[in-house]
């Protein structure tokens, strides 16, 4: 299946299966080796990283080898067929790996882990041990029941675990960016969607360890974090206040923070750490989280938004709750109010039932949007989803594809239409480090999240601003020189 992914952060492709690394806490070290590997959304590397916090607490540290490893964790996505038949055709590998060493302990966890259950120890008999998300407190015990000969699993979902305390280990970090976890799961039940299944019910983290984290992260040198949620609109917290006035002692009421009341909150931690977030949802982003973007320099002027289809019959089948007005309406109104934002989507193509002139209508959203990037895929049915139950997935395989290369055109199109847009502009650019393709050029994003690469220079350096004169550009990349 082709999806094209344009690079952005939360679903990085370059980063599927990407070991991750932490440093050893040689004080708790047990003598045990923890190898973990990740796919999917930015979702599952956070948790990755609270995986490894958990552990490295009994005393694991972390290698990039899964030859010397002896627990191999890989932390799986279910969102479309093709992401699960990758784990799987990665699990076959570690086989020779558990030959060596019968007592290496191989686990599964994340959303496949939750969507199979026990099931998985049945169909994949390397597996010991399958964890769904809400479960990696547990992982220790469960380790040691593996270690006493037995398989376990735990894949019980919460309606409270928000790992809010763990404190986070970044792991193959650049010191720069990271993710931070406001809230989890998803309460939204698209029709075509398993992570409601997956990740439970929908819950908040606290807003003040939210900004402790990013307070923390700022003090360490970083300077970008990425607020991560499924819906990160409907964001809500209640907090008790009590009553400060002599009459209002003892009187307690509740205060409640919005998703836009925390973007200002971790908005004025510092001006020189950047806020981004992801993922927006069309029937949840108000005008208060615009003007909020709006009003701080350091709230970047970008927003993922997907759209999934254009028609407003199938975005009805797909249970979004917005049609194709409500979603103009929207984008209207982050053009009135953040003149200079970036905006990128999501596509789905070949819905059950879809017409022709009903795909028809999402190529036209696209023209009337002109997406900066878009992630496009070919539906894919998921059992135990409602579209599973209640549509036959009844456009064939050929016309998928071809609704797919159609609105992939499309979008290359309006990707360089933009980049080509700001050729002349000078960006503030937040430097991540070397470009890939040669340690002459840094690379770093704009505040609309586009990619920009320049010289490497004197008096300039990784974690710094610098202001970069675009020139040139390809569809996915800017290419310009500091300037004053
Ligand atoms: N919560 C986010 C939202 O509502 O936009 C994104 C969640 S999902 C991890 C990312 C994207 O995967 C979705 O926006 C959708 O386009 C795509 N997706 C989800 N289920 C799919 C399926 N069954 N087939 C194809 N694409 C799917
Ligand atoms: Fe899935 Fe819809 Fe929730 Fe996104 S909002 S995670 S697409 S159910």
């Amino acid at each position: 299946m082709m999806d094209l992914l344009i690079p952005d952060k939360t679903h990085d492709e370059s980063r599927q299966g990407e070991a991750l690394m932490l440093k050893a806490e040689t004080a708790k070290n047990n003598g045990r080796k923890l190898y973990i590997e990740s796919y999917g959304c930015a979702m599952n590397f956070s948790d990755s990283e609270i995986v490894a916090s958990i552990l490295a607490e009994s005393g694991f540290e972390t290698t990039s080898d899964y030859s010397i490893a002896d627990v191999i964790f890989i932390n799986t996505c279910s969102i479309r067929e093709n992401a699960e038949q990758r784990v799987r055709n990665r699990l076959r590998e570690f086989t020779v790996a558990k030959v060596k060493n019968p007592g290496l302990v191989v686990g599964v966890l994340g959303c496949m882990a939750e969507r199979l259950k026990s099931k998985f120890l049945e169909e994949e008999k390397l597996v010991d041990v399958v964890v769904g998300p809400d479960a990696y407190r547990d992982l220790p015990n469960l380790i040691d029941q593996v270690d006493s000969g037995q398989k376990a699993v735990n894949v019980l979902l919460s309606r409270e675990e928000t790992y809010a305390d763990i404190s986070p280990v970044r792991l193959n970090s650049n010191g720069i960016n990271a993710f931070v976890s406001i809230m989890r799961g998803c309460d939204n039940m698209c029709s075509f969607c398993v992570v409601p299944f997956t990740r439970g019910r929908e819950r908040s983290r606290d807003p003040q360890s939210i900004v402790a984290e990013c307070q923390d992260l700022f003090d360490k040198g970083y300077r970008e974090v990425t607020l991560l949620g499924q819906n990160v609109d409907s964001y809500k917290w209640k907090s008790k206040v009590e009553g400060s006035e002599p009459e209002a002692i003892n009187s307690v009421s509740e205060a409640e923070t919005n998703f836009a009341n925390l973007l200002e909150m971790v908005g004025l931690i510092n001006p020189n750490l950047r806020v981004r977030f992801s993922t927006s949802h069309p029937k949840d982003i108000t005008d208060e989280v615009l003007y909020a973007i709006n009003k701080y320099d350091n709230i970047c002027n970008y927003i993922h938004l997907p759209v999934q289809s254009g028609n407003s019959r199938i975005l009805d089948l797909m249970n979004r709750t917005y049609d194709r007005e409500w979603y103009i309406n929207r984008i209207d109104a982050i053009r009135r109010i953040i003149p200079d934002c970036a905006i990128s989507t999501d596509v789905i193509t070949g819905f059950c039932s879809e017409t022709d002139e009903e795909h028809k209508e999402t190529v036209s959203m696209m023209d009337y949007v002109k997406y900066d990037f878009a992630y496009m895929f070919k539906y894919s049915e998921r059992p135990g989803t409602l579209a599973a139950k209640r549509y036959a997935d009844d456009i064939p395989e050929e016309v998928k594809q071809k609704r797919l290369t159609e609105i992939v055109a499309k979008q290359q199109e309006y990707s360089f239409y933009r980049m080509q847009a700001r050729i002349g502009r000078v960006e503030r650019v937040l430097i991540e480090g070397f470009s890939k393709k040669s340690d002459k050029d840094y690379c770093g994003r704009s505040d609309q999240n586009a990619m920009v690469i320049f010289p490497v220079g004197e008096g300039y350096k990784p974690g710094e601003y610098v202001n970069v004169l675009i020139e040139r550009s390809t569809t996915a990349t800017l290419i310009g020189k500091v300037v004053e």
